[in-house]
Order: C-alpha cells, then sequence, then structure tokens
C-alpha cells in the first residue's frame, strides 16, 4: 500500500487502530510479531576480540622470545616464569578491559530515545524500541521521528530530513492524502521518517514500518549511534606509552651492550635486560586511562550527569565557565501564580503548587461593579490559551505539559472557573504553539459570547498588539516590572473578537487591535541546593552565566538570590545583543553574568565571545534552536528531562534531572578523573626508571645485577598489576574544588611531574643498591643480597603508592582508608613480598632465601625516605609558590 495516496481513514482501517490508539495488549502482542524497533543489534563486547588482544602487544612479543630463547638456553625455570608472566598479564589486562568495556555499554543503555504515544487513550512516553505499527505517535519540535509515519495532523511541521534525501533545507509537511501516482521519498510530503527530525511545529501520525522495514532500515546499516569516540587524552596517554616504551626499549638495548662490555655473560644480560624493559614500560597505563575514565563516568552519572562523550570527562574538569538556563535548571520549575493585575486592580492568590485550593484577594476594597467580570476574563484566557493539563495521582496535583501554563489553569481553578468544565462549553479551533523566539502564544476559541482569539506571552509582547486607552500600556508596563522586581515570571494577556466565519490562525492575525486583559505573576523558587553549587563554583574559580528567555528584572532578582551577581550589577538583554557588533560584545561578555530575554541564536554568540576570552565554556539547552550553541561550547549539556531529541543529540553531556548542581558535581569529577591520571603517571614512571637506573649502576660498580630476570617480573606483577589501577579510584582530594580550574593547555605530563620522576626514580635506585651493596659487604650471600634489593624495591614502590595520592598535599591530610582499593592492595603486595620470601616453591622459583628481621626493617627505613623526598618536595614548592605570588 502507498500510505502517502491513502486518506486517513483508510489508513486507519488498514492498521487496525482505533482513534485513541492501540490498546497496551494489542501493542504487546504486535511488538511479539514485527519485533523491536531498532536498526542495527548493539555489539556485544567480542570476549575473543579482547583476549587476542592481550597478545599484540610488542611487549607480549618480547616476553614470547624471551622465553622462546630461555628454553632453548635450557633454563626452563626461566621460561616457566615468563610464560606465567604473560598469560598472568593477560588475564589482568583481560579483566580490566572486559570492565572497562561493559561500563562503556552500560553508559549508552542510559540513553533510550522515548516517543509520546496514544496508547488506551491515553498519552505515554514509551522506549521508541517498543514502537510497533499502528502506534499513533505524537512529533513536537525537536523531536527525532522514531520510525516511518503517515502524518494524520499536522500544524506548522517542517522536517529536516537531510539525513536520508541530503537535502539541508527543512521540508513543509501536510497529511492530506496525496495524489498523481508514484512519489519519491522526497516528495512524500504526509509521511515522516525514521531518523529525519522536527525543526518546528507539531504532528501526529500512525506508525506504517518499524526498525529494519523503514526507509533507513533498508538503507543504512550503521545508524547515527550515540557517539562513544575514545577521548583525546587517551590517544594522548596512549602516544606517551608508545615514546616511553621506545625510550625504554633504547635504554635496554644500552643497558645490554654495557653489561656485555662491563664482562657479564651474554645468557643474563639477555634475560635481565628483557625484564628490565618488562618492568620500565608502563604497559597498564592506556588500560588504567579507560578505566579513570569509565571510573569518572559512572560517578557522574551517580549524580544525575550522563556523558554522551568521552572526550567530555577531561574537557569538564577545566571548565572555566558554566552558562546555565534559568527555568527549571536554576529554579524550580514549580510555577505558582501569586499576583494577578487586572488593569485596574492588583489581587494576590495564596495556596502552593498545582493544588488548585487557595483564595484570590484584592488589594482594593472599593472595587467597581465590572472588576468581577475583568478578573474572570483574565483568568479565562489563562485557562483556554493554553496546551497544559493538571491532574490529580495519589492525592498529589501533577501537571503533563508546561509549568508556566499550569500555573494558570490552577490560578484559574483559584477564581472559580474549571478547566473541565469551561473545555466542555467552549471549543478551540486553531493554535499557535508558544514559541521562546516568538515569546506568546495565541489560540482561536468559540466561547459562549462569541468567536475570541485568545494571547498571551511576554507582557511587552502582548501590550505591543494591544490598543492604548487610559494610559493602560505604561500602567501595565509598570505594574510588570512591579511584579518582575520580586523575581517572579509575568505573562500578559489579551483577546480580540473575530468574525465567526474565521475558521483558522495566521501570524497575520496577531499583530494589533487586541484588548488588554491583564497580567499573572507567578513565583518560580531558586533550587535551594543551587544557591550552594553556585558558592562552591566561585571557590572553584568557575564563572556561572545565567541566560533566560525570561524578563530583565526577573533575571535580576532570581540571579540576586542565587548568589550569582549582586544587587545593581549590570543585565545585558537579547536586544542589546542585536545592537551590539562582536567587539563590542567580546567587551561586554568579559563581565556581564546575566542575559535577559535572548533567544537561542544569541546563545551562540555569548558562546563565540566567551571562548575568545579563552574559557572553556559549558552551555545548557533544550529546544531545536539550542543545538547550534551547544555544539559551539566545548561541552554542550542537554536537559534530560525537558529537552528535545535534537538537543540531547548535539550534547556531550545531558542531566538527567534538569538540575544545575548536577553540572558541578560532573565538574568535579572531570578533575579527579584527570587528577587521578597523573596521580598513576607518577606511580608508574619513578620505579620503572628505578629498575633500569639501578641495574646501571651496578654495572658500573662492577658488582653482580643486583636481580634476576625472574625477580624483575615479579616485582612488575605483584605492585603494578594492582596499584596503578587503585589510584583510578582515588575519591578526589578535598581541595579539589578549591582550586582554580586547570590551564587548558597543561598536559598531563607537567614539569613538577617530570621532575619529580627524575628525583623519586634517582632516590629509590640509590636506596635499592645501597641496600643491596650493604648486604654484600656484610657477608651475605648473593641470593640473600637480592632479595633484600627486591624486597627494598616492593617496599619503594609500596610508599610510592602513597606519595602519589596528592601532588600537592602531605600525605598526613589524606585518610588512609579513603581508597579501600589500594589498601587492600597493598596489603596484598606486603603478602606477596612475604611468600616470595619463605614460601620453598617461591624460593625454588625465584631463587630467594629467608632474610633476618633486621633485613626487613632496614628494607622499610631505607624506603620510606622516598616519602621523606617527596614530602620536602611537596613543602618546597608549597613554601615557594606561596613568596611567588
Ligand atoms: P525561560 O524558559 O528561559 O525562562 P522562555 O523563553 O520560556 O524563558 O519564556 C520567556 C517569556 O515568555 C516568559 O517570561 C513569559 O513571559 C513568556 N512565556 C513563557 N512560557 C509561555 C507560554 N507557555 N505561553 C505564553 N508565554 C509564555
Ligand atoms: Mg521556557
Amino acid at each position: 500500500m502507498e500510505w502517502y495516496a491513502a486518506v486517513s481513514e483508510q489508513i486507519l482501517k488498514k492498521l487496525n487502530t482505533p482513534e485513541t490508539g492501540l490498546s497496551q495488549s494489542e501493542a504487546t502482542s504486535r511488538l511479539e510479531s514485527y519485533g523491536y524497533n531498532t536498526l542495527a543489534q548493539a555489539e556485544s563486547i567480542s570476549l575473543f576480540k579482547l583476549i587476542l588482544h592481550q597478545f599484540t602487544s610488542p611487549l607480549i612479543l618480547i616476553l614470547l622470545i624471551a622465553a622462546g630463547v630461555t628454553f632453548l638456553l635450557k633454563e626452563y625455570i626461566d621460561s616457566a616464569v615468563i610464560i606465567a608472566v604473560v598469560i598472568l598479564n593477560a588475564v589482568i589486562g583481560f579483566t580490566q578491559e572486559v570492565k572497562a568495556e561493559k561500563s562503556v555499554q552500560s553508559l549508552k543503555k542510559l540513553l533510550v530515545a522515548k516517543a509520546r504515544v496514544l496508547r488506551d487513550g491515553h498519552e505515554v512516553e514509551i522506549p521508541s524500541s517498543a514502537l510497533v505499527p499502528g502506534d499513533l505517535v505524537l512529533l513536537t519540535s525537536g523531536a527525532r521521528v522514531p520510525a516511518d509515519l503517515r502524518l494524520l495532523y499536522t500544524l506548522e511541521l517542517k522536517v529536516d530530513e537531510s539525513m536520508l534525501t541530503g537535502e539541508s533545507v527543512p521540508v513543509e509537511k501536510t497529511y492530506q492524502a496525496l495524489s498523481g501516482g508514484k512519489k519519491v521519498i522526497g516528495d512524500q510530503a504526509n509521511m515522516a521518517f525514521m531518523g529525519t527530525s522536527i525543526v518546528n511545529g507539531r504532528a501526529r501520525g500512525i506508525v506504517v514500518a518499524t526498525g529494519k522495514n523503514t526507509i533507513l532500515g533498508g538503507i543504512a546499516e550503521e545508524v547515527q549511534e550515540i557517539g562513544l569516540v575514545k577521548a583525546p587524552i587517551q590517544e594522548k596517554i596512549e602516544s606517551i606509552a608508545k615514546v616511553i616504551g621506545l625510550l625504554v626499549l633504547g635504554a635496554s638495548m644500552a643497558l645490554f651492550m654495557i653489561g656485555l662490555l662491563a664482562g657479564q655473560p651474554l645468557k643474563t644480560m639477555f634475560m635481565v635486560t628483557v625484564a628490565a624493559a618488562v618492568a620500565a614500560i608502563p604497559e597498564g597505563l592506556p588500560i588504567v586511562v579507560t578505566i579513570a575514565m569509565a571510573v569518572g563516568v559512572t560517578r557522574m552519572a551517580r549524580h544525575s550527569a550522563i556523558v554522551r562523550k568521552l572526550p567530555a570527562v577531561e574537557t569538564l574538569g577545566s571548565t572555566t565557565v558554566i552558562c546555565s538556563d534559568k527555568t527549571g535548571t536554576l529554579t524550580r520549575n514549580e510555577m505558582t501564580v501569586t499576583r494577578l493585575y487586572d488593569g485596574y486592580d492588583t489581587y494576590t492568590v495564596d495556596g502552593i503548587g498545582y493544588d488548585p485550593t487557595g483564595n484570590i484577594y484584592s488589594k482594593n476594597n472599593n472595587q467597581d461593579e465590572f472588576a468581577q467580570d475583568r478578573l474572570l476574563r483574565l483568568l479565562e484566557i489563562g485557562l483556554h490559551c493554553n496546551e497544559s493539563q493538571v491532574y490529580q495521582e495519589n492525592n498529589f496535583y501533577k501537571i503533563d505539559g508546561d509549568p508556566t501554563e499550569g500555573a494558570l489553569i490552577v490560578s484559574a481553578s483559584k477564581g472559580g472557573l474549571y478547566a473541565e468544565y469551561e473545555k466542555e462549553h467552549s471549543e478551540q479551533l486553531a493554535i499557535i504553539p508558544f514559541e521562546s523566539e516568538r515569546g506568546f502564544m495565541a489560540t482561536l476559541h468559540q466561547l459562549k459570547e462569541g468567536r475570541y482569539i485568545l494571547l498571551k506571552g511576554a507582557p511587552e509582547r502582548v501590550l505591543g498588539m494591544c490598543l492604548d486607552t487610559d494610559n493602560l500600556i505604561e500602567k501595565a508596563t509598570d505594574k510588570a516590572i512591579e511584579f518582575a522586581t520580586d523575581g517572579m515570571r509575568v505573562l500578559g494577556f489579551a483577546w480580540k473578537r473575530v468574525s465567526e466565519s474565521q475558521e483558522d490562525l495566521t501570524h497575520a492575525d496577531i499583530v494589533s487591535g487586541f484588548t488588554f486583559a491583564g497580567l499573572q505573576a507567578m513565583i518560580d523558587p531558586p533550587r535551594t541546593e543551587v544557591i550552594k553549587a553556585i558558592a562552591d563554583c566561585k571557590d572553584a574559580g568557575i564563572r556561572v552565566v545565567m541566560i533566560t528567555g525570561d524578563h530583565k528584572v526577573t533575571a535580576q532578582a532570581i540571579s540576586t538570590q542565587l548568589g550569582i551577581i549582586q544587587m545593581g550589577e549590570p543585565v545585558l538583554t537579547g536586544k542589546d545583543i542585536d545592537e551590539m557588533d562582536d567587539d563590542l560584545l567580546f567587551q561586554q561578555t568579559k563581565t556581564v553574568s546575566i542575559f535577559a530575554r535572548v533567544a537561542p541564536e544569541h546563545k551562540v554568540r555569548i558562546t563565540r565571545q566567551l571562548i575568545k576570552h579563552g574559557h572553556i565554556v559549558a552551555m545548557t539547552g533544550d529546544g531545536v534552536n539550542d543545538a547550534p550553541a551547544l555544539k559551539a561550547a566545548h561541552i554542550g549539556i542537554a536537559m534530560g528531562i525537558t529537552g528535545t531529541d535534537v538537543a540531547k543529540e548535539a550534547s556531550d553531556m545531558v542531566l538527567a534531572d534538569d538540575n544545575f548542581s548536577s553540572i558541578f558535581h560532573a565538574v568535579k569529577e572531570g578533575r579527579i578523573v584527570f587528577d587521578n591520571l597523573r596521580k598513576v603517571i607518577f606511580f608508574l614512571l619513578p620505579t620503572g626508571l628505578a629498575s633500569i637506573v639501578s641495574i646501571i649502576i651496578t654495572l658500573v660498580m662492577g658488582v653482580p645485577i643486583p636481580y634476576l630476570a625472574a625477580q624483575l617480573l615479579w616485582i612488575n606483577l605483584v605492585t603494578n598489576g594492582l596499584q596503578d589501577v587503585a589510584l583510578a579510584f582515588e575519591p578526589g582530594e578535598k581541595d579539589i574544588l578549591k582550586r582554580p580550574p586547570r590551564p587548558p593547555e597543561e598536559g598531563i605530563l607537567s614539569s613538577l611531574l617530570l621532575q619529580r620522576t627524575v628525583l623519586v626514580g634517582l632516590v629509590i635506585a640509590i636506596g635499592i643498591v645501597y641496600n643491596y651493596i650493604s648486604a654484600l659487604q656484610a657477608g651475605k650471600s648473593l641470593e640473600h643480597a637480592r632479595t633484600v634489593a627486591v624486597t627494598t624495591m616492593v617496599f619503594f614502590q609500596f610508599f610510592q603508592a602513597w606519595n602519589s595520592r596528592s601532588e600537592f598535599r602531605s600525605l598526613l591530610h589524606i585518610p588512609l582508608l579513603s581508597n579501600p582499593f589500594l589498601f587492600y592492595s597493598l596489603i596484598f603486595a606486603l603478602i606477596a613480598q612475604i611468600a616470595f620470601t619463605y614460601l620453598p616453591a617461591l624460593q625454588w622459583i625465584f631463587r630467594t632465601v629467608p632474610i633476618t628481621g633486621a633485613d626487613w626493617l632496614r628494607c622499610i627505613l631505607v624506603a620510606s625516605s622516598v616519602i621523606i623526598t617527596v614530602e620536602s618536595d611537596k613543602w618546597f614548592r608549597a613554601r615557594y609558590s606561596k613568596t611567588a605570588n
């Protein structure tokens, strides 16, 4: 059947759908026969691929070659140890990678596409994957079309079909049947296809094809999936790891040559070189990075911030400006009308929330005889020129739709006008819905007394279309400002009688000739937790910018309550911005933090100028037209509840609860991730460096090498296997939100990190050699001295793990148990080391001997020097930077 050629009755009949939508049970059974409305199956983790991946690193290749060589040399123990190392490495790498993959995959599940459908006569939201042919779908601007639909009703509908047709200009759609034979996709003006997006207007359509049967399913194997691309920091660290790997290989070659020149046997040198290389190459680094990112992303999700693009994790940490919408993000979006003005009298309204119990009080005792009529007219417009509903559920009043409109329904019922009754005795004939850019909404209504256009919107927009009598416009404008000064959101109302024959509304009808009916002002309390979050942002060196469509005075009042600005600081409006060129706006954005009556296009300009100041900008948005601003900002943040599909797809992060404080938490986690990566690096690099340097020192001194190959491999496994991963779980330092944001150009390897790496590497190497030589000089056997050297190294790493927990702060300020994972990994390392020294089987493999209590003490004491070194370095640097400032 050519759906576009049929009329709607035929279609409903053919698909066997009642006007009220499918029943839930019918939908369930259709889902069984048609299958889920998805295109490609989500790729599951390929375990086999991950296993294979473990054996592709050059490191493993070196080890496998070494195993072969030792086998040929008949050093069977050594080759067994190496093989064991290879297997253990693979197992550890594998489990870590599976874990990382799993958390990345579970992120995708957090973001399910939803669709609004009519089922059993009720509008419900369901996952798009559960749509079936015959479902009636409701679409509004910003939505992505969830399946192939034949449109049954459209209002100013424009659809962006570029992803199917390549045509970038949005096409207008209708619901009329099309005659004139076969039509290509681009000409099927009454169809909306899966994957395209609604740019403007609204529509209702019936699903004619789902999943692979859609046009998109037919032509595209892979769809625009949520992009979980590799973060630049992951790539950077991978390349850092590669460079270090090459350096280590070079150093190992040199080591090998030096050893041969120093008269060491070829066999020993070969083994030691391989072992040193294995110990020094930070092979765990890339995977630890992924784990650290995944840990951060999971923590963010716990605070309602869902990261869509991994690079955002890193960028978030260096955010310097957060631009936030006001309504719903900084405020609760629970509107209650508390003041009314009918052009003559002012009223107060009591009661809270959407509960319609409350009264309206006049401020004026001697009202004229028309007062009641004027008040009712004002409330009536608010009730009818309205697309939302208030309903009761378990004794709670809830709204379906826009909270601003919900508040108007509630104020009407407080005045004695009940939605159900009034709707039954009137008829809505046409509508121009509210859009932020327009600033108003209008309906054409058949009321008892006749046919009217009802208008509501921003007071200045509405007043601009009203007839001016008795100085009315001036009085009303003053009143609106008076209300706004208290932080209230103010709407203006007006009406116009039209001829009984008018059937439709056009924009030409909404220009002038209206009679002003009054104002309604509503409170929208700030979210209490946001006040703290904003103060915390200031401490953390992050500027908060408020962007709103609301009135300048309202914006000023609310932002003062929230602590974003002080009373009297300047505010810019969209109109001001229109009159500025980019240079002037650049100047202004340096200081101005409140923008009122702005449209989405202004958001883009503001973002660009802030970026020019060198800021790292996070920007929130929800509508279709916010998408460019979300893309222009470093971090686009879409609202999870009120956000449209288009805004979500343009974003880097989605706020599940629409709450500003969640952004702040995400920034904090972003900082922690970056910090933790540095901690891991600072743990891995110096210990690797030390193993090579210590070997070189002994070679130069002409004494036997302090470790056997197998022993180096042991150190590498006991220590690096768990502790580096554990550092990725560090909870974040206390002062993490007291520091200014990290300069964006600062890379992961700071000069501080490199200087300390060299310092610590040398201290460790010298400490090991000192203990080793002392044991030899005390007349102990070579096996004994080597056991001491290895034990010293293990303790050095033990302490270095503690050192790495903070870049600046003394260990005394970091609770021992705040990272239990690290604590247990250290305990484990200790137990393993005791077994290494005393367990006969391990003694046999690693050629260790029992050492004395005095030896243990000496190992611990010497190794603790690394704590003293780094603590003093921290102390000196803190002092130096204080005097420098
Ligand atoms: P924001 O959501 O940023 O506070 P909006 O663009 O939604 O701003 O609203 C701007 C102004 O438009 C409000 O101050 C109010 O006067 C008016 N307004 C808001 N919602 C509606 C609506 N549903 N119908 C008519 N006017 C509205
Ligand atoms: Mg709004």
